[in-house]
């Protein structure tokens, strides 16, 4: 600002004078200082289409440099940009060098910054972090890198489409402006990947920075009248004592960020060498996760479902994998990286067939549950596997059981509708899991016609207590008879909440306290006996 030549100046986002050169300061005979307002020293932007493109800038933030007249007879031109928390403006002489110097400079600008958001880019960042570790002759100024990564960003983008993908992307940048303290610096580095650069100041500046960034991605994102709950993860290194390279701070940020994922998202962890640990063990996961299928470590377990009376209706099946070194894994940790990999397809038809394999040797009563993922359901060939499957099994369809989550239907396009109504007609029947923790929109249970809903255990773990909980179930049991649908309640651990929910007229139990997830061979037994036990009270009633 001391040196530059240009007459500029930095408004905030109230259009108050933050910053200006001393060239600035010296054709205006010192006349201006900080806190004036726009309007104060460009009259001739108050109003008219100036005024609008000024307006425009702030509110869409759009990495553009905009040349505007600034009086209404075209004496003086300005240039104005959007510039941290708000705008920059460069008056500029009309001469032709002058032109040109500009239009490169806003080649400069639009090379280093992303269009959608109007952040700076990844270029950008690699740059900045070159800059800041190697400033000062070798001499290591503190740095803070913070990479941010959105929560559920790739379920929004998969199931509402790119362009509420884009909408969400822009507030988040905006997000993340709020948080910014002097003179940090923010970028949007990959698709939902985001990074803010500290300089020079003390490591619990960035930790609270973090804390605020995620604090304020609690809120809903509004957009076309629907929350949206997306969170926000960060992940955060320093310079120079975890890289002294740009690239080894990035990944150092990065090992971070994983780990706070791991931690049950929406939370900032700072780097530290155990972290490393981690990361190679996710790495070889995924690495034998391709194999295991070839390798069969890949196994079911079947939990069954009991009706009220404590008849059996069957089983669901729960896929498990037996690493040879680490042991058994569950599907929470597995099945996201088989998502991310691309492999969900073949294990998911793999689980169907084995699943029905295994209830053509239970009595024919029997159902059996088979989850499938949203990427599974929205991938496209679900309908062709269930055919298959009911093929080569000879089983009857209407004893298999497809277990989707509501946010596979949070948008109800045609694919989705054609999806459900092929296996409609297929036979099979579809339950609605883990219901009331995802978007319950509601409208499509008007639309499609499911079997039946699974209240999620969240709701039941404390159901024989909490008036909240029992509040929802009973709304849940009630909506669900209106809808002619059966109602599951999954994760009953009790028996007072067993007897709750048999009381509210719940049809189905599912949990610790009905029966664990078993071997196959177990569930065999159990099934022989269940139906063994029916035949005996048939028999004495
Ligand atoms: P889910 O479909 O909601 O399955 C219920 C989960 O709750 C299972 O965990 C089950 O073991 C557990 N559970 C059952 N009763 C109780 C109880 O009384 N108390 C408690 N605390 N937990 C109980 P699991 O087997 O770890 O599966 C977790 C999730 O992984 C499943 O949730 C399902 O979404 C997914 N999953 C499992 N198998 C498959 C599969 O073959 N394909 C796909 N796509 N997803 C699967
Ligand atoms: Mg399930
Ligand atoms: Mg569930």
């Amino acid at each position: 600002m001391e040196h530059t030549r240009e007459l500029a100046s930095f408004y905030d986002r109230d259009l108050r004078l933050t910053q200006f050169s001393t060239r600035l300061s010296t054709a205006r005979s010192g006349n201006i200082s900080a806190g004036a307002s726009l309007f104060d020293i460009y009259p001739g932007i108050a109003t008219g289409e100036a005024r609008r493109t000024v307006d425009k800038l702030l509110a869409t933030r759009a990495p553009t440099i905009i040349k505007i007249a600034a009086t209404p007879h075209q004496e003086m031109e300005v240039w104005v940009f959007p510039a941290d928390d708000g705008i920059g403006l460069i008056e500029v002489a009309n001469s032709p060098g002058r032109a040109a110097e500009i239009e490169h400079n806003k080649l400069m600008y639009q090379a280093n910054h992303d269009v959608l958001t109007g952040l700076q880019n990844r270029q950008r960042l690699s740059d900045r972090l070159k800059e800041i570790l190697t400033a000062n002759d070798g001499r290591h100024v503190r740095s803070a890198l913070l990479q941010i990564d959105l929560d559920d960003f790739k379920s929004v983008n998969d199931t509402l489409g790119h362009g509420t993908g884009d909408a969400l992307l822009k507030l988040a940048a905006d997000r993340i402006r709020g948080v910014l303290q002097e003179g940090d610096s923010a970028f949007r580095y990959a698709g939902d990947e985001f990074a803010i650069i500290q300089y020079g100041k003390d490591p619990s500046e960035a930790e609270s920075v973090a804390q605020a960034l995620v604090d304020a991605f609690k809120i809903p994102f509004m957009i076309n009248e629907m929350p949206l709950f997306v969170g926000a993860s960060v992940g955060i290194a320093f310079g120079p004592q975890h890289g002294t390279q740009g690239e080894e701070l990035m990944k150092a940020a990065d090992i971070a960020l994983y780990a706070a994922k791991g931690e049950g998202r929406g939370c900032a962890r700072t780097f530290n060498r155990s972290m490393m640990l981690l990361i190679e063990q996710r790495e070889s996961l995924r690495r034998s996760l391709r194999m295991a299928l070839d390798r069969h470590e890949l196994l079911l377990e079947y939990q069954p479902l009991l009706r009220a009376t404590g008849q059996i209706v069957g089983f669901e099946a729960l896929v498990r994998w037996d690493h040879p070194e680490i042991g058994r894994i569950t599907p929470n940790v597995f099945i996201p990286i088989a998502e991310a990999d691309g492999l969900m397809d073949e294990i998911g038809r793999w689980v169907l067939q084995e699943a029905c394999r295994q209830a053509m040797t239970w009595p024919e009563s029997l159902n059996i549950a088979v989850n499938i993922s949203p990427a599974q359901f929205l991938g496209g060939s679900i309908t062709d596997i269930v055919a298959q499957v009911i093929d080569s099994t000879g089983i009857s369809a209407d004893r298999i059981e497809i277990e989707i989550t509501e946010s596979v239907l949070l948008e109800q396009t045609v694919d989705n509708l054609d999806t459900l109504n092929t296996l409609n007609v297929l036979g099979v029947r579809i339950s609605l899991d883990d219901f009331g923790t995802h978007y319950s929109s509601l409208s499509y249970l008007k639309n499609f016609p499911f079997e039946s809903l699974k209240i999620d255990q969240y709701f039941i773990q404390d159901v024989e207590r909490e008036r909240k909980s029992q509040t929802i179930v009973r709304a849940i049991i009630d909506m669900a008879h209106g809808l002619d649908m059966i109602v599951t309640a999954e994760g009953v651990e009790t028996v007072m909440q067993a007897q709750w929910l048999i009381n509210e007229g719940c049809d189905v139990l599912q949990g610790h306290y009905l029966g664990q997830a078993m071997s196959s061979e177990r569930a065999r037994k159990f099934a022989s006996k269940a139906s063994a036990s029916r035949r005996r009270r048939e028999r004495i009633n």
